[in-house]
């Protein structure tokens, strides 16, 4: 029998006629069935959200912070039960899943430390000139599947904290772990603050044009965010959108090889290679390329590729269908080019789950779409270069712009390579870092606004500012 989850809308668990199926990808069982919703159940789920905001907005921030702080809290008391659920759903190792609850947990509670003070513009003699933040009003919030309760909760987090209510939409690939949590915290926010509705693809359209969201938060694909952004001018709704990367990572000949292989590896890897900031592109210098390469490659032999269920996978399978279809693709038209692999390549068709091995190329060219496209997936470009001006040029000739990181023994060279990256984020000797209270968002087609942090928060609010001019009081 097929666990059946329910959608949470206006404080009630609530179900619709048609369900969709929901995949493990580790065997491509069906794991879970979720409300199929369309536009009757999200006019109810936007209802509920505006009938509750003139009260939520009301409430003090620190009222606020306490709940975000509570919704932290019940992620971390029920860890132990979501990781399972997300490895089952999501793919990714339960040492991984339980680092994205957790991670969640920890997100919500850090987030929940912001504040919104006033800021004063002036205050002369004549006047006294005040900027006071006021939530937007509902938030739209749309996730993708790679870190589904994360990308979530981050969305949640800021949105309740700043007055907002949201409805939000997980992906259909991967609603499990959300819909349990939103069992979990029904009753943690008053009614109508938090909803969360399931539905195919179609449902996110008219998320983003329902007449009465103010705001859309979307983390996800590129291609969907344009979209995102030319159905949000119709109403000219606030949005903020977290896209997708094809992120470079540049090692200088002074890097220690023993050191970095393994991180270079995990910097590609983690997650099976489906992270935004994930590093698609890595390019060596020719001095040390034949030594760090054939390290990276060796260390990759020993990393077990399997169900992230069973104890000793480091590398879970690829999430859905679409995504291994793509990344098979990717791969065959490398392999049609004649492109040389270090590791890797053949998948096996005959073995259910979507497994694809770790994949390296050795030094393929520029404009292999491999390298020029984001591969999402657990396969990795390595790439020879000779200077630093060269490398920094082949990490920014791409579209996007959302992190790079730079390995070198010298901290400052490695800063002053840093600042000339075209990218919202970068990283000097570390990888996938992410603060809770730094700006994260993508220059050029990787995003628009930012997530986290003050600068994050901000984004759920409209700047109002009042004006008293104290020599003209008409009394
Ligand atoms: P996607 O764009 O296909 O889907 C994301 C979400 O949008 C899903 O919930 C989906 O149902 C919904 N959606 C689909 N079509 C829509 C439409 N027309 N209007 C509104 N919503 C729609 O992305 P994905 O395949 O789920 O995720 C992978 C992509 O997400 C990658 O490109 C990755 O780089 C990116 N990503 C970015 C970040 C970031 O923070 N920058 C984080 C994670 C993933």
């Amino acid at each position: 029998m097929v666990t059946q989850y329910k959608n949470l809308i206006n404080g009630q668990m609530i179900s619709t006629d048609e369900m969709l199926d929901v995949v493990n990808p580790a065997n491509e069982e069906v794991i879970g069935q979720v409300p199929s919703c369309g536009e009757a159940e999200l006019n109810e789920a936007v209802a509920a959200a505006r009938a509750a905001f003139p009260a939520w907005s009301k409430k003090s921030i620190d009222e606020r912070r306490a709940v975000v702080q509570a919704i932290s809290a019940t992620i971390k008391e029920n860890s132990d039960e979501l990781f399972r659920l997300l490895t089952a759903e999501q793919g990714k190792p339960h040492a991984q899943a339980q680092g994205e609850i957790i991670g969640a947990s920890m997100m919500a509670g850090a987030q929940s430390t912001l504040d919104l003070d006033d800021e004063i513009n002036e205050d002369s003699e004549e006047r006294l000139s005040r900027t006071r933040r006021v939530p937007v009003g509902v938030v739209g919030g749309i996730v993708p599947w790679n870190f589904p309760v994360m990308m979530a909760v981050q969305k949640i987090a800021p949105a309740l904290l700043s007055g907002c209510t949201i409805v939000l939409k997980p992906s259909p690939f991967t609603p499990l772990t959300t819909l349990r949590l939103a069992e979990l915290i029904k009753d943690v926010a008053p009614a109508g603050v938090v909803n969360i509705l399931t539905g195919e693809d179609s449902l996110g359209p008219l998320i983003t044009g329902h007449p009465d969201i103010d705001k859309i938060t979307f983390t996800g694909s590129t291609a969907t965010g344009k979209k995102i952004m030319e159905g949000a001018s119709k109403d000219l709704k606030r949005i903020t959108l977290e896209l997708g990367g094809n992120d470079a990572s540049i090692v200088l000949p002074d890097a220690n090889v023993e050191k970095v292989a393994e991180q270079l590896f995990w910097s590609s890897f983690t997650n099976a290679g489906q992270i935004c900031v994930a590093a698609k592109r890595i390019y060596i210098h020719e001095d040390i390329y034949d030594e760090l390469s054939a390290a990276i490659a060796e260390y990759a032999k020993h990393v077990k590729v399997g169900d992230g269920a069973q104890q000793g996978t480091a590398v879970g399978p690829i999430q859905n269908k679409k995504q291994y279809d793509r990344v098979l693709e990717l791969v065959q038209d490398a392999k049609d080019n004649g492109y040389k692999f270090l590791v890797g390549g053949d998948h096996d068709p005959d073995v259910p789950g979507y497994y694809m091995p770790i994949t390296i190329l050795d030094n393929p060219p520029e404009d292999a779409r491999i390298v020029a496209e984001e591969q999402f997936g657990p396969v990795m470009p390595l790439m020879k270069f000779s200077t630093e001006e060269e490398a920094i040029q082949r990490a920014n000739d791409s579209e996007y712009g959302l992190a790079g990181a730079v390995w070198t023994a010298d901290p400052d060279k490695g800063v002053e390579v840093a600042e000339q990256l075209e990218t919202g984020t970068v990283w000097v000797n570390e990888f996938l870092h992410l603060s809770p209270f730094a700006p994260f968002g993508g220059h050029k087609q990787s995003g628009f606004g930012a997530e986290y942090g003050k600068e994050g928060l901000l984004e759920f609010t409209y700047p109002q500012v009042i004006t008293v001019k104290k020599d003209n009081v008409p009394a």
